[in-house]
């Protein structure tokens, strides 16, 4: 009888992020209680006003303004939300498709344009490597141990008989293939170019 009447809910919202790719055929968001699980295990609430919860409930009120709400960039898709959610809901997929409504709506580029070495670095080499304007931060917050390991990487992974960690050849020429046709260079092209203009 419960899980009818929330099956019941009628939210533009709810069917746009139910048809998008990024979401689980089976995700719960109709199911939603709002018991609050997602928000009390998400190091993103933890650390910001951001919300999983009430991302969830606006969505299933229908309400747009979600969308311009700065706090949905705080999420960093660790999925504990999803994990812990009793009805099997992903806050986490329904924050990525928000986002991306945002994004192909030509708003918040500014969000994304410091990680788009990521995207190239994953067409030209098969992995997202961290952008190098990242070292010093990361060196800062994990200290000097994080720039020796990042210094020395490449003798470590030979000492424990690891290969290259880069993909080459036929391989590196298959991904590039992939996401050529799939329309993802085309679509990091028009966020560098519009985040140069910022
Ligand atoms: S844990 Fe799941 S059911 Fe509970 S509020 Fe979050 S999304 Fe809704
Ligand atoms: S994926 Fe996002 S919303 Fe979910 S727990 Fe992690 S930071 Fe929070």
């Amino acid at each position: 009888m419960i899980k009818k009447e929330m099956d019941s809910c009628s939210s533009d919202l709810v069917e746009e992020i139910k048809k998008d790719y990024r979401a689980s055929a089976d995700i719960g968001l109709k199911r939603c209680m709002q018991c609050g699980m997602c928000t009390s295990n998400c190091p993103a609430a933890r650390h910001s006003s951001y919300d999983p919860r009430e991302m969830v409930k606006m969505v299933l009120d229908d309400n747009p303004e979600i969308l311009e709400n700065p706090d949905i960039w705080n999420c960093f898709y660790c999925y504990t939300c999803q994990s812990n959610c009793p009805v099997n809901n992903s806050p986490s997929q329904v924050n990525q498709i928000l986002r991306q409504k945002v994004l192909q709506k030509g708003g918040k580029t500014e969000r994304i344009y410091k990680f788009i070495t990521y995207g190239y670095s994953f067409m030209e080499f098969g992995v997202g490597l961290i952008p190098t304007d990242f070292f010093e931060i990361r060196a800062n917050d994990f200290g000097e141990k994080y720039r020796e390991f990042k210094d020395e990487l490449e003798d470590i992974r030979e000492e424990l008989g690891l290969g290259e960690y880069i993909l080459t050849g036929e391989d590196q020429e298959e991904v590039k293939n992939i996401l050529t046709e799939s329309g993802f260079k085309k679509r990091l092209k028009k966020f560098k170019e519009a985040g140069e203009s910022l």
